[in-house]
């Protein structure tokens, strides 16, 4: 119904208008054939024990392969929200989660695989129903499986949607706060939902090795994280500088480029064949 509003509206208001809604209207249909067309990709990146260099996970991270070249999930996440495609393509992306999920595990990897859900599916509590199908179906752990939400979206979920992921919970999965730092940050209402791990915004973290202020707010932040029972873990960490410093200040887990990019499931598991030693080398004993 919205792109029947859409058209009534080109009429009435006149070609500058046309230009932002054929514009949505083009993206749209794009998005739909590239579920059509199989032009979406996941790609994988590791999670490290600051302490021990182990990988104890990886984040699932969507690409879009289209024929003119690939894009990345903030040319498209917010078009896919806005027209509501979000909520079919986070089913293909459940799907191949919960595949992958069933692959680690058979090949005896204990890894968790994190997958990122925006808030348009959360208005869905039939989106949990489906992962916990998914899972099922694919014989796939729930234990392998890690929620990513943002602190805003799990403060502002409804109780049917908390009831989802306490369940999701209860088969084993774990919840993470994404973006840590850039919401509003209410440790009150964050207490309703139950998590096990939050990730601090890059740009708590992007000056880490060279200002004390950050070292000391990012220090304060994880302290504060590991008094609620929670692991602290550190995304897009650029410099071994950074890595060090972070595992210094008592960070749990380590994810960013300095540790690997993402990769196609092949190169990382390939990866994960030399990752011990890879990690011990980057960083002094
Ligand atoms: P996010 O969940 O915070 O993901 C982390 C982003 O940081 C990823 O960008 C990742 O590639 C990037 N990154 C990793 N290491 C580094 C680094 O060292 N430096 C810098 N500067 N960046 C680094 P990406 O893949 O472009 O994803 C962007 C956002 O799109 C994600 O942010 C997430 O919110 C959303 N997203 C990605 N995949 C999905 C998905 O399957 N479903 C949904 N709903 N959202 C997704
Ligand atoms: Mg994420
Ligand atoms: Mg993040
Ligand atoms: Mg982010």
């Amino acid at each position: 119904h919205a792109k029947a509003h859409g058209r009534g509206r080109v009429e009435l208001f006149g070609d500058r208008l046309a230009g932002t809604i054929a514009g949505r209207a083009q993206m749209e249909s794009d998005l739909r054939e590239a579920l059509d067309q199989g032009q979406f990709a996941l790609v994988f990146q590791p999670q490290v024990s600051a302490r021990t260099g182990a990988v104890v996970g990886a984040e699932a991270l969507l690409r879009w392969l289209h024929p003119d070249g690939l894009r990345m999930p903030l040319e498209f996440i917010q078009r896919a929200e806005e027209s509501g495609l979000i909520v079919e393509i986070g089913e293909w992306v459940t799907q191949q989660v919960a595949q992958t999920i069933r692959r680690w595990h058979v090949a005896g990897m204990t890894q968790r695989l994190g997958v990122n859900i925006s808030a348009r599916q959360l208005d869905h509590a039939t989106f949990f129903l489906g992962l916990r199908k998914a899972l099922r179906d694919a014989d796939a752990p729930a234990a392998l499986l890690e929620l990513e939400l943002t602190e805003t979206l799990a403060m502002n979920c409804s109780d049917e949607v908390l009831d989802a992921i306490a369940a999701l919970r209860g088969d084993g999965a774990s919840v993470a706060i994404d973006d840590f730092g850039t919401g509003y940050s209410n440790m009150a209402r964050l207490q309703r939902l139950p998590v096990d791990r939050i990730k601090l915004d890059r740009t708590l973290i992007v000056d880490i090795a060279e200002r004390a202020e950050t070292r000391a707010i990012a220090q304060a932040v994880i302290a504060l994280i590991h008094g609620i029972g929670c692991e602290a873990v550190a995304e897009a960490i650029e410099t071994p500088d950074q890595a060090e410093t972070l595992r210094i200040i008592g960070c749990d887990i380590l994810q960013g480029y300095a540790i690997a990019e993402p990769m196609p499931e092949d190169h990382f598991l390939e990866w994960m064949g030399r990752s011990e030693e890879q990690v011990t080398l980057r960083r002094p004993a």
